[in-house]
């Protein structure tokens, strides 16, 4: 059993991993804002005795005795991290900052939820963790995109100089249950969409692609790296390889929901990438074999049935 903090524990993905580490009988902080992350999503660890919740902003310093720390703090939805850019890049820099500080000072491993939007519009493909990037600094993505580059650069100089124990881990595309029905995500936009038989809005073409990863895979790739083997520090991709045009993930919702309702084209957003697959070798062969097992439609009906729920609920 291990004291294990998670920031951004409330969110989507956070909650998942704290169910797993409780799950698996250890004792978990969970440290969250609420910016973006929901008191319902943690609701049933409330009365375990393993399971605290602490209100605290990453971009302030955070004291406490745990072995690890996943810092997954810092808004995802372009929505939410373009909402206030500066409170962003805050978010991923001092917050790495403070936690790598604290790993250092009580020697913990800790772990970088980084992400697979520090390459940018990527010039090749599919992407390996060698390859630079293609972002632009200055944009209106850059206060995420620029902020994670930053905090992985960060997370390897505590390394290099100071022998912090890291692990960063690349995170593609992730949807679920818990994805937050408001934050703008192509995943919920198009079953809340499909399920109240509202217009279904492709931006652009609909031709761009993405690979959508189950969140079930992706806790398991990351509790994997957080164990990997001591000298491995990544970055590592985590993602499903299998890469969908946007236009073909609105039919499969469709299909899948059984909904008439009808696809409309809106304007494509600044910098938005067009295409994004990963590269999972390194992951397969330093993370014991990993590879996503969920595809795509079963996911979703597993993430419709979730929305189903919650939109049956707040109608009733
Ligand atoms: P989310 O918005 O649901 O969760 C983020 C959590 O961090 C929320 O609970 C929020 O309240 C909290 N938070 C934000 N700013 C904070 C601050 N200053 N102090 C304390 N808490 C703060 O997003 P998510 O999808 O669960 O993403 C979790 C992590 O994974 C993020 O770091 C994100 O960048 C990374 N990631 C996610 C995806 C994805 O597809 N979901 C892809 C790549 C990377
Ligand atoms: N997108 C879309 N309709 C929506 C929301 C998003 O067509 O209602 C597109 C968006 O332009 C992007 C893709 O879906 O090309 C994925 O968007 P998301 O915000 O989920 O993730 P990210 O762009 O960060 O990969």
């Amino acid at each position: 059993m291990k004291r294990i903090l998670v920031t951004g524990g409330a969110g989507f993905i956070g909650s998942h991993l704290c169910d797993k580490l409780i799950e698996q009988g250890h004792d978990v902080i969970c440290l969250d804002n609420f910016f973006t992350g929901a008191k319902q999503n943690i609701h049933h660890l409330m009365d375990n005795h393993y399971f605290e919740m602490v209100r605290h902003d990453v971009t302030h310093p955070y004291f406490v005795e745990v072995d690890e720390i996943y810092n997954l703090a810092c808004p995802a939805s372009p929505i939410h991290y373009q909402y206030n850019p500066i409170k962003t890049i805050k978010t991923s820099v001092m917050g790495a900052i403070n936690m790598l500080g604290l790993a250092k000072r009580i020697k913990a491993r800790v772990l970088q939820a980084s992400t697979s939007e520090v390459y940018g519009d990527p010039l090749i493909h599919p992407q390996t963790e060698d390859y630079w990037g293609n972002v632009n600094p200055i944009g209106i993505r850059s206060c995420y995109d620029e902020g994670k580059r930053c905090a992985e650069s960060l997370f390897l100089n505590y390394h290099r100089q100071n022998g912090v124990d890291i692990k960063i881990i690349r995170i593609f595309n992730t949807y679920g249950p818990r994805m937050n029905p408001n934050d703008g995500r192509v995943v919920s936009n198009f079953i809340v969409q499909a399920l109240k038989g509202d217009d279904i809005t492709i931006f652009g073409d609909g031709s761009q692609t993405r690979s959508f990863q189950y969140v079930d895979d992706l806790i398991d790739g990351m509790q994997r790296m957080m164990e990997s083997r001591n000298g491995f520090h990544g970055p590592v991709n985590i993602g499903n390889p299998n890469e969908f045009s946007m236009l073909e993930l609105a039919k499969e919702v469709l299909d899948l929901t059984g909904s008439k309702s009808k696809i409309i084209h809106k304007p494509l957003p600044e910098d938005d990438p067009t295409q994004r697959k990963p590269d999972i070798s390194l992951a397969q062969k330093e993370l014991n074999n990993w590879e996503p097992r969920i595809q795509l439609r079963e996911g979703l009906s597993k993430t419709i049935e979730y929305f189903d729920d919650l939109l049956s609920i707040s109608n009733s």
